[in-house]
């Protein structure tokens, strides 16, 4: 056993663009295993997100508080709210992020390399939330 007090991570540090969009901060809480594991407490402004990507050993997240999105290329999607403990599974290609109206803070825990695909671009992002949002303003994003 080996308790951190505080950090062993890299300092805080905005989310690189060319595996994030949006305004993207990011925590690093711990890494070990040499580099294996690895936990992020990551926060995205509304709209931000991951790029597609997969985890070569899978990855948790936990959400701390806001409301997002996780979908996987398939097309599987879920909303995220305060308390969800998603797994993904090794391999799967997926992104999350926060909704278009609210930040979304969650803890990621992600074992092995991360793979990184193509941009969710702004046509993807808008058709996930449109008309099935529920989120705390989902009016502004209800179909009329
Ligand atoms: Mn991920």
């Amino acid at each position: 056993m080996k308790i951190e007090h505080g950090r062993t991570g890299a300092p805080s540090r905005v989310g690189e663009a060319d595996t994030f969009s949006g305004r993207v901060m990011l925590d690093p809480l711990l890494e070990a295993g040499n580099g294996e594991v690895r936990i992020n407490s990551v926060v995205f402004s509304p709209g931000g997100r991951t790029f597609w990507h997969s985890h070569a050993g899978g990855q948790v997240l936990i959400v701390a508080s806001g409301h997002g999105m996780v979908e996987t290329k398939e097309g599987d999607r879920e909303l995220l709210n305060p308390g969800d403990v998603v797994w993904a599974p090794p391999g799967e290609v997926h992104w999350h992020g926060a909704a278009p109206d609210s930040f979304i803070n969650h803890t990621a825990i992600s074992l092995g390399t991360a793979d990184w695909a193509g941009q969710v671009d702004d046509e993807h992002y808008g058709a996930v939330f449109a008309g099935e949002y529920d989120g705390p303003n989902d009016a502004v994003y209800d179909e009329e």
